[in-house]
């Protein structure tokens, strides 16, 4: 795999990988995750790739407002408006997918089940 390669979350963008797709904009996709580690746990990922939410925030902090806005319909449609928004950011935390995501979760979290425990 080389830096060129699209990401998985790319892919899905692309229809090339099927998701559950929950929310999508012109910049912006929001599908569930995968492997769930809460009731709600729904992935909130801007189209244009940055590797992490700190090169997202320092080229486009006002995309990075929006992906909390759209966190917080996906938790007001599909929970009780409340929730926590996790980034992971470099490996060491458990990062493992290099195109920035915010982890939306809502009701019954598996504590400490998002990437590393801290
Ligand atoms: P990270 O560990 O990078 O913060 O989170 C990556 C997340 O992406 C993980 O929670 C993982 O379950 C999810 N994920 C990885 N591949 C896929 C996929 O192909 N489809 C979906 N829906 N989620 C994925």
């Amino acid at each position: 795999m080389s830096e060129s390669d699209p990401t998985v979350f790319e892919r899905i963008v692309a229809r090339e990988i099927p998701a559950d797709i929950v929310y999508e904009d012109e910049e912006i996709i929001a599908f569930s995750d995968i492997a769930p580690k809460a009731d709600l746990h729904v992935l909130v990922v801007p189209k244009t790739v940055y590797p992490t939410v700190v090169d997202l925030a320092e080229t486009d902090p006002a995309l990075l407002g929006r992906l909390v806005v759209v966190a917080k319909r996906i938790a007001d449609e599909r929970a009780n408006g409340e929730f926590r928004l996790v980034f992971n950011s470099g490996a060491s935390t458990g990062q493992s997918v290099f195109h920035v995501h915010g982890h939306v979760l809502s009701g019954g979290l598996d504590e400490g089940s998002v990437g590393h425990e801290l």
